[in-house]
């Protein structure tokens, strides 16, 4: 058994959670900062392709309000709007910081150059590299977390619970994945920065480690969650050939340059089947050509591999090197000649709007308790703009780590064992559990491969109220029959409990999203309802979610806060 003491501890290091650290650290803050892979290297900042939406009118003219206009346009209603301006005014203030230390933004005549995005009136997402956006802000957050002496960085530690005492939080408890020590952390304060939830859907954006952890933990020390219906889904997420070292939403930006044509298995054009465009340069929305991909899988006009091509054979060598020169090496690199070939595009679960309900503070419900990045619901409503997500976690990030400082400096609690007793007991009882009810140790990629399944075709893109609820009957068995697995035991690196932890949390939150989308009785944003196709003004609430004492989760509704009702 570790236990380790700290002012602040940081759940999660991708980008909300370093920012948090630095922040915490800077005023005056002892820090942890603990992910479950290394700092800085696991979640989806890392991965993040190019756009970085912050209103620095360098180039052109522009203004915070105006991206906040375009924020609460594209939120369909639900937007927070106190969260999202903060969004969208301290973004700027980051995107600076982060200019001083050196990330290196890319400049045109001496300015930072922004280009435009779906949805944004002004040219203003702000990149480092093509494709190399999320590389390089992970790299300059790391150097910066380095150098704040009272920050600790703990790798390969997962976080099961926060531990709460009388209603406040007081730490953590988790288990070192070496060699499965249990791990208790006493703070006195505690930001929940583990990022998302695309890990649950079978197409997906994700790395491994966005299961929803950050819900599902914050349900468990008595937070609230809110808009957990809003799984965002990317229309054109790259499905086949097999491509290495890029990332799977790559073809956004040949699409805003250069168009490209999607056929379906049949060699047809087929969006304006469902009100979108067949132009070569297309500009039909992200829902529409979601909802004909999926439509015209459902209709077995589906490649190979479930999708639809998208081809840019209509270019000429000379169009698509002047575009993507270095890109279209690097895809040579996968065996991929867009000259040659077409390339196989799937609607992925790409983002999360929904999540864990904080005021402008960051702070939870709990006391002590603090979330950010995309763990964090309410500034994107109920569709996020591209770009928003980067700036989204270090704004939110840099806030908790202030405010959790701030919190823990006029605190002096005490660890109290006994309330993390239960959570150590339980991870002792799973390391020493020999086999399940058969007899049998689990192995359990069947079940994981089960949950995303189910997730993505009841709970995806185009859902109905017979998905829904066949989906959420399926998932509170499996939490069942979770309870009695017992995880193959192998004291170093025991992948299994890793597993079982993840799924743990996975179908608590699998189960918070399905109920959600099961009571929002419309199609609004990301939330697509077969059998409510219209968006029905009476609708326009958050739901907010919440575990009650026997372990169910409850809804109500509450009136946007700052929107119109
Ligand atoms: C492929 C891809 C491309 C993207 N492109 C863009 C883009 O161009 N523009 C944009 O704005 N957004 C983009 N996004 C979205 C954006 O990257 C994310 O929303 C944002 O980076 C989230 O940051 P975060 O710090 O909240 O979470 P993450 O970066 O996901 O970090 C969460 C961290 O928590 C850790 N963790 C999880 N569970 C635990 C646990 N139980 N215990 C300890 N640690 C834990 C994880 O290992 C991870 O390191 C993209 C996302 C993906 C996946």
């Amino acid at each position: 058994m570790i236990h380790l003491e700290t002012h602040v501890l940081v759940v999660g290091a991708g980008g909300a959670g370093m920012y948090a650290a630095i922040a915490a650290a800077r005023n005056g803050a002892d820090v942890i900062l603990a992910d479950k892979s290394m700092i800085g290297r696991g979640g989806a900042t890392i991965m993040a392709q190019m756009t970085t939406a912050a209103a620095l009118g360098e180039e052109e003219p522009d203004s915070w309000e105006k991206h906040l206009d375009d924020t609460l346009d594209a939120g369909r209603g639900l937007c927070n709007e106190e969260l999202s301006a903060i969004l969208c005014e301290e973004a700027i203030d980051r995107i600076r910081e982060m200019d001083d230390w050196k990330v290196g933004w890319a400049r045109k005549d001496g300015k930072i150059t922004g280009v435009m995005a779906p949805g944004h009136s002004v040219p203003r997402c702000v990149y480092v590299d093509f494709l190399n956006t999320g590389p390089a802000v992970a790299k300059c957050l790391r150097t910066q977390v380095a150098r704040a002496d009272s920050a600790l960085r703990i790798s390969g530690v997962a976080i099961n619970d926060v531990v709460v005492d009388d209603g406040v939080a007081i730490g953590a408890v988790g288990w070192n994945l070496e060699d499965e020590t249990p791990v208790t952390i006493a703070a006195n304060a505690v930001v929940l920065a583990a990022g998302g939830l695309t890990r649950l859907y079978a197409r997906n954006s994700a790395s491994i480690n966005m299961n929803g952890d950050a819900y599902a933990m914050a349900l468990r020390a008595g937070a609230e969650l809110m808009d957990m219906e809003f799984p965002q889904f990317f229309p054109i997420g790259h499905l086949a050939p097999r491509l290495v070292g890029m990332d799977p939403i790559m073809w956004d930006p040949f699409r805003y340059k250069l168009g490209g044509r999607l056929f379906n298995a049949d060699g047809e054009e087929f969006l304006h089947r469902y009100g979108g465009e067949d132009a070569d340069k297309y500009t039909t929305t992200r829902d529409i050509i979601s909802y004909g991909i999926t439509k015209e899988n459902e209709a077995g006009r589906a490649t190979d591999n479930g999708g639809v091509y998208l081809s840019f054979r209509h270019l000429s060598e000379k169009v698509l090197r002047d575009a993507f020169g270095p890109v279209i090496d690097k895809l040579a690199n996968n065996g991929i000649d867009l000259m040659e070939r077409d390339v196989e595009v799937s609607p992925i679960a790409h983002y999360h709007m929904g999540g864990i309900r904080v005021n402008g503070s960051m702070e939870t419900c709990v006391p002590g308790l603090y979330a950010a990045g995309e763990a964090v619901g309410g500034a994107n409503g109920a569709n996020r703009l591209s770009g928003n997500a980067i700036p989204e976690a270090f704004v939110f990030g840099e806030r908790a780590g202030r405010f959790a400082a701030e919190y823990a400096r006029g605190r002096n609690r005490s660890w109290v064992a006994d309330a993390a007793v239960g959570h150590v007991d339980q991870l002792n009882a799973m390391i020493g559990r020999q086999t399940d009810a058969n007899g049998e140790k689990a192995a359990l990629g069947g079940m994981w491969a089960e949950l995303q399944r189910l997730m993505w075709e009841k709970v995806g893109v185009l859902r109905t109220g017979d998905k829904l609820t066949s989906a959420l009957t399926r998932i509170r068995d499996m939490r069942t029959e979770l309870e009695s697995v017992a995880p193959a035991d192998d004291n170093e690196f025991n992948l299994t409990l890793q597993d079982w932890y993840d799924l743990r949390s996975a179908l608590l939150t699998a189960e918070s999203v399905t109920l959600a989308a099961i009571n929002r009785t419309e199609s609004r944003g990301a939330h697509q309802r077969e059998d409510f196709e219209q968006t029905d003004p009476g609708q326009t609430y958050n739901q907010r979610l919440r575990l009650d004492d026997d372990g169910s989760i409850v809804s109500d509704y509450l009136s946007v806060a700052g929107g119109a009702q």
